[in-house]
């Protein structure tokens, strides 16, 4: 599954007349049994995905210590008290989605000199029980970041589901031109190749890699 995912994403690449290698393919790991994250590492896939901040925890820095090179993202929603975890465990967050969360960041940022990639969460479809900045704030969010020395890589979106994703993806690819962002993480199973020919740096594959999640069972030991 992850060499199929990979050609297809080669293919989504020169068809859009991309660079090769220029989209970062993040396998989304969440609530997969660990014998199959094991087997995508042996197969040499390094970066990963994660949305919950405990179950990365209990995986990732014993994966860590057995395989060289990984590095895990954050694409879950971030509560501020579990911020400080966040950024001793994922080298990415792509769900900055609020101001309390980017002072947060800020503030940890400083005192370790150090801050993961930051991607902004909007909220495109401007749905009211999704994370997100709304576009329409999104320009003075940003500004308000570089305000705290934060420096967002690029921006992020859920298209709403059952939409078609590519008007979402050509107006987040916009905002991101317009602030001069260059990170643009968008695209997820079923619409990665869209994505990448509108433009993202960053797709987020969980279920084509790995097969459907079992919500509701512990992951195999
Ligand atoms: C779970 C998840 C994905 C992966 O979804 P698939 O449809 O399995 O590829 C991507 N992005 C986010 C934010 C997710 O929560």
């Amino acid at each position: 599954m992850l060499d199929e995912i990979k050609s297809r994403i080669a293919a989504a690449e020169a068809a859009a007349g991309r660079a090769p290698g220029s989209v970062c393919l993040v396998a989304v790991s969440k609530v997969q049994p660990l014998d199959r994250v094991i087997s995508v590492l042996h197969a040499g896939h390094r970066v990963f995905g994660e949305n919950y901040v405990q179950e990365a925890a209990a995986k990732w820095p014993d994966l860590r210590a057995e395989f060289q090179g990984v590095s895990v993202h954050m694409i879950g929603p971030l509560q501020t008290n579990k911020a400080k975890q966040a950024v001793e465990l994922f080298d990415a967050i792509h769900t900055l989605d609020r101001m309390s969360l980017a002072e947060k960041l800020a503030k940890l940022a400083q005192a370790r000199g150090a801050c993961p990639e930051l991607f902004v969460q909007v909220n495109t479809g401007a749905e009211p029980q999704k994370a997100g900045i709304l576009p329409e704030a999104l320009d003075g969010f940003l500004k308000d970041c570089r305000a705290l020395d934060l420096r967002p890589a690029g921006l992020m979106c859920i298209p709403p589901e059952g939409e078609d994703p590519a008007p979402h993806f050509r107006a987040l690819a916009a905002m991101a031109a317009r602030n001069g962002l260059a990170g643009l993480s968008m695209g997820m199973s079923s619409d990665f190749e869209t994505a990448i020919s509108l433009g993202a740096t960053h797709v987020r594959v969980g279920s084509a890699i790995f097969g459907a999640r079992q919500y509701g069972q512990p992951p195999a030991a």
